[in-house]
């Protein structure tokens, strides 16, 4: 059977392409490519021979890149997409097909599959195909429709999820592939992980290393304008793996990663059926699984559920604040009142789960008078750590029309999404606040709520009394103390 690449195409170094708002980050966070992994195992289950790249985690450059797929000769090569680093994804895409005759290039991910037009027509020749949407199955018949003959148009039409190009140059356009409704279907993802990455290479500051991302459910019913995910790959409706298979995988990872230390459920949100995730964690306990993990969660869980959270081994959630303007709250769909949050935090803190939380500026009706109050707010509610940023807004979600059709967006190019060196940066301003002062009231929310004596003292203290506490806080302030001390230069 033919062979097939996966790969996260080279851009910047530790360029984090996976996550919700891709970037090199302050904190030296880099994701997992867990969706690109999972369609590898997919594609791997059904007896494909598979090659896994991750080049920014791995160090590699386009050179490298095209040098492993001359020796390997892969048929089909599948390749991760961002708004911020498309123009470099299909240059990847060009010189693959240039280095490898007879190659089939397909472009998956959140900025393809959003704009599969113009990522077919951005440089002629160089994407095939772009698999829309949640893309595993897509890519498996794709690679069983070019194992059994050519991919001749007609063949290629069989093909629900695919956009490409017809024998006359037309853009086709197959229709949406439904979403997969059991996810038990999926093949564990995680002896791709241990085949093909460095786990050592991937990081997030809320999860001890090393870390594994896995998820069990794909998809979230919340509306959130801005939420990528959602809208371009996962859709809006909350769909699960078996409890059991994903507690199998978890053993499998503590038996074949040895020293893990916190898995990452990297679900959309864990806690969208709290019926379910109560039972999640009742089937931990029950199974005798001891490991620390951390999720994406809501800020309105029950206490209850927090509590059979920590006692299953959450020692972090990771959750949206965003706001605490009513009306910019009202203006994302957050569906969550600052009240609500407070009672969250203390709860959360009184059952010992850490909280990172992440704060938006920039939203419709943001005033620099209500991001103040924001500040205010976050220094109050003090989780455990705090991003703020300007609303990031990327084509296929609802911000990004809002933001677009009032002429809110200020950038001309997708690269300008991120700065040379590849940092989040502002795009957007609204009717009040222009792209840079967005920027600078970041920078200070930051140096508020990080350089406060009394976080400071914590910090010194939880990395006095642990040492994996130590490493981390090391690892993540290396490059972030720099970058909250010089701010962001505007
Ligand atoms: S609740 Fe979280 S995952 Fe769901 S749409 Fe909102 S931000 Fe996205």
């Amino acid at each position: 059977m033919l062979s097939v690449l996966f790969l996260n195409p080279p851009f910047l170094p530790r360029f984090s392409r996976p996550q919700r708002s891709p970037a090199v980050t302050k904190s030296a966070t880099l994701y997992y490519p867990l969706f690109l992994a999972q369609a590898a195992a997919v594609a791997a289950a059904d007896g494909f021979a598979v090659d896994v790249c991750d080049a920014p985690a791995d160090g590699l450059d386009l050179a490298a890149v095209t040098a492993r797929a001359q020796t390997r000769r892969p048929a089909l090569a599948v390749l991760d997409t961002s708004t911020p680093s498309i123009d470099a994804d299909i240059a990847a895409a060009a010189a693959l097909r240039a280095a490898v005759p007879g190659l089939f290039t397909v472009l998956v991910g959140p900025h393809a599959s959003a704009l599969p037009g113009e990522v077919l027509s951005a440089v002629p020749g160089a994407v095939c195909a772009v698999a829309r949407r949640e893309y595993d199955l897509t890519v498996l018949e794709l690679a069983r429709v070019l194992d059994s003959g050519p991919a001749t148009p007609a063949r290629l039409a069989t093909i629900d999820g695919l956009s490409f190009r017809d024998g006359q140059g037309r853009l086709r356009h197959n229709p949406d592939r439904p979403y997969l409704d059991d996810l038990g279907r999926l093949p564990p993802v995680a002896p791709i992980y241990k085949q093909f990455l460095n786990i050592d290479e991937y990081f997030n500051p809320n999860a001890k290393p090393p870390m594994v991302t896995l998820a069990t459910s794909r998809g979230c019913p919340y509306r959130c304008s801005f939420c990528l995910h959602p809208q371009t790959l996962t859709g809006r409706t909350a769909r699960y793996r078996p409890i059991e298979a994903v507690l199998d995988e978890v053993a499998w990872c503590l038996d074949h990663f040895p020293g893990l230390r916190t898995v990452f459920f990297e679900d959309d949100t864990l806690t969208a059926d709290r019926a379910r995730c109560r039972e999640f964690c009742a089937a931990i306990v029950r199974r005798g699984l001891v490991f620390d993990w951390t999720a994406n969660s809501r800020a309105d869980l029950p206490a209850a559920l927090l509590a059979a959270m920590a006692k299953a081994g959450c020692r972090q959630v990771c959750v949206g604040f965003e706001s605490a303007d009513e009306t910019a709250l009202s203006a994302m769909k957050k569906g969550l009142s600052p009240a609500r949050m407070e009672r969250f935090r203390a709860e959360a803190k009184a059952v010992g789960i850490r909280v990172h939380g992440c704060f938006l500026f920039g939203l419709p009706g943001d005033t620099r008078a209500s991001i103040l109050r924001t500040i205010d707010f976050a220094v109050k509610l003090n989780p455990d750590t705090a991003q703020f940023y300007p609303v990031m807004v990327y084509p296929g979600t609802e911000a990004y029309e809002d933001y677009r059709q009032r002429g809110f967006i200020e950038a001309a190019a997708w690269r300008d999404w991120l700065t040379p060196a590849g940092l989040h940066t502002c795009v957007v301003r609204n009717e009040t606040l222009s792209p840079a002062e967005l920027v600078r009231l970041c920078d200070l929310a930051r140096r508020r709520f990080y350089l406060r004596p009394s976080f400071l003292a914590r910090r010194a203290l939880a990395a006095a009394v642990s040492p994996g506490e130590l490493a981390r806080t090391t690892r993540a302030a290396k490059v972030f103390v720099r970058h909250l001390l010089a701010g962001s230069g505007v």
